[in-house]
């Protein structure tokens, strides 16, 4: 049976060293700050927010929240960005998404200043990623890559397929392990809504990743004897109280064939949110001209 990759320990290791780099630039007389904008009712979406928050407070980045009525005009966005672009005290921001309809935004997104762009999301920063000189990666590709080296997989010349082409997990995770890196440097394939035969080009893989957002699309049958598996999807299934969140890959089969399998929640999710902190505190060193190693 397949080990379980523990993305909720590998996430403390990483919050552990972001505790210690806020540590080093606290010395400098830095304090890290992140600022999280929120335009949006979507009670999902207000979670997420808070959960940031006290990730932050957890390691001692300073969180500023913004919430923006979501019957304001978009302008009112842009200024609030505008003025924590030029806010000393914000090293980060991140905008959540999705925001309330009507508002555009790709520019919401291209307004942040690139060097606060904790999310990379901005197109310089998603530039930079594909051009080989990355500034500041999205989290949940990040988070997949640690879990990969944590879990002790060679991912050098390995065989990798991705499930997904998302500009949030999908796209940026194959850019980053087609990097030149020790941690990189895979044959990459990125499988998606119109592929044909799916099944074909998981069984090949040594780590499949799989952020597709359809409960349990990836199953035990479909896989290599010994393959990774990287749950990204988070899913609601069922209702009332036999409500429950599953991931994209089918565990109980998976685990039956793959050597070693994320679990959700606990896996990639996790992850995401260490790797945010991660990314705010390099922004943070950046920005003050100081050498941490995080
Ligand atoms: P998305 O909807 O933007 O993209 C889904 C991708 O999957 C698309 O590229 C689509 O082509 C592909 N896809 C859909 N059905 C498919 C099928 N039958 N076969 C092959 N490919 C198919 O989603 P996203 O934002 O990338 O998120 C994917 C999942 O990951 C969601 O469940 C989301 O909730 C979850 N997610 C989790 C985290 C985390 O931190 N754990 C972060 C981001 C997203």
């Amino acid at each position: 049976r397949a080990d379980v990759i523990d993305g909720e320990a590998v996430a403390a290791s990483v919050r552990e060293s972001v505790t210690a780099a806020v540590g080093r630039l606290g010395e400098a007389g830095v304090t890290p700050g992140l600022a999280t904008v929120l335009m949006s009712d979507d009670p999902a979406s207000e979670t997420y927010v808070r959960m940031k928050q006290r990730d932050c407070e957890q390691v001692g980045i300073e969180s500023h929240h913004v919430e923006i009525d979501t019957d304001a005009p978009q302008s009112e966005l842009f200024a609030t960005i505008d003025q924590l672009n030029e806010d000393p005290a914000i090293d980060g921001i991140l905008i959540q998404r999705p925001l309330t309809e009507g508002v555009d935004e790709p520019a919401a997104l291209r307004r942040v200043d690139p060097e606060k762009d904790v999310d990379g999301f901005h197109p310089e920063n998603v530039g930079r990623l594909v051009t080989g000189d990355p500034r500041f990666v999205p989290c949940t590709p990040l988070g997949v890559q640690r879990l990969l080296t944590e879990a002790g997989v060679e991912i050098p010349g390995s065989d990798v397929v991705i499930v997904g082409r998302s500009e949030l997990v999908g796209k940026p995770l194959a850019n980053l392990l087609l990097g030149r890196d020790d941690d990189a440097d895979a044959t990459v394939t990125v499988c998606h809504s119109n592929t044909e035969d799916l099944a074909n080009h998981v069984s090949r893989a040594d780590v499949v990743v799989v952020a597709a957002g359809v409960p349990r699309l990836v199953t035990g049958e479909m896989l290599a004897e010994g393959s990774v598996v990287i749950d990204v999807g988070i899913n609601a299934v069922g209702e009332g109280d036999d409500r429950t969140l599953v991931g994209d890959v089918d565990y109980e089969s998976a685990s039956e064939v793959a050597s070693a399998i994320t679990p959700v929640p606990g896996g990639v999710g996790p992850m995401t949110r260490a790797m945010l902190l991660r990314n705010t505190v390099n922004a943070a060193a950046r920005q003050a001209g100081v050498e941490i190693d995080s």
